[in-house]
């Protein structure tokens, strides 16, 4: 399968590099188990990465280097490994962080049927499970720095751009946004932030410490 909305080349390479906070790293490690085209692209990062400590020279790579990597690796996405449940809700990735599957989220409840679960990982950003209902607006807000979210299940729009299973979306500093869960399932999401967020509104803004969000 590959998303709509797949993980962008910058991601790619700093996943490849191994250079983000762990959770970064367990969103986008979720999001490549869901996305052959975002799997194939961090591969071939890793693949020239590999290279260059290899021979251990000082590379420029030249024009149409990674076009060329990508046209090798084509269609050579791996299956996915066996063990991995056909049915199962949250990719493998994330199962092996929380040991078990959406069954076994201890959720808390942070208001108008909103539900998290935040899970510990090394450093100062944050990952968290969310469970939002259909038709439920989340507070608009804006960021400090990078926030990742991947759906798991459900569908969320935001302005016009709609996120579905396996989709995910980054936000940055610039972004203010309102994302809104679509009519019907409930949207369950994995959302890593590097800093708290900026919530334009004062209720949120005044919960924000208690849901260290
Ligand atoms: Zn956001």
């Amino acid at each position: 399968m590959t998303a709509k909305h797949t993980l962008p080349e910058k991601l790619m390479l700093s996943y490849a590099a191994g250079t983000l906070p762990e959770a970064f790293d367990l969103v986008i490690a979720s999001h490549l188990s869901l996305c052959d085209e975002s799997r194939i692209g961090v591969e071939a990062y890793e693949a020239i990465g590999g290279t260059i400590i290899e021979k251990e020279i000082p590379v420029s790579m030249s024009p149409g280097a990674l076009d060329r990597c990508f046209g090798r690796l084509d269609g050579q996405a791996p299956r996915p490994k066996s063990g991995d449940a056909v049915n199962a809700v949250f990719p493998k990735p994330l199962r092996d962080m929380i040991g078990g599957d959406i069954d076994t989220v201890n959720w808390r409840s942070i208001g108008r049927g909103v539900k998290q679960a935040i899970i510990e990982t090394e450093g100062r950003a944050t990952v968290r499970l969310l469970s939002i209902p259909g038709g439920v607006e989340m507070p608009e807000h804006g960021h400090q720095g990078m926030e990742v979210t991947l759906v798991l299940q459900g569908a969320f729009k935001d302005g016009q751009d709609r996120f579905a299973r396996g989709d995910i979306e980054v936000a940055t500093d610039d972004m203010d946004h309102q994302p809104v869960a679509e009519d019907g399932d409930v949207c369950i999401c994995l959302a890593a932030t590097e800093n708290p967020l900026r919530f334009n509104s004062f209720v949120p803004k005044l919960l924000q410490p208690l849901f260290r969000i």
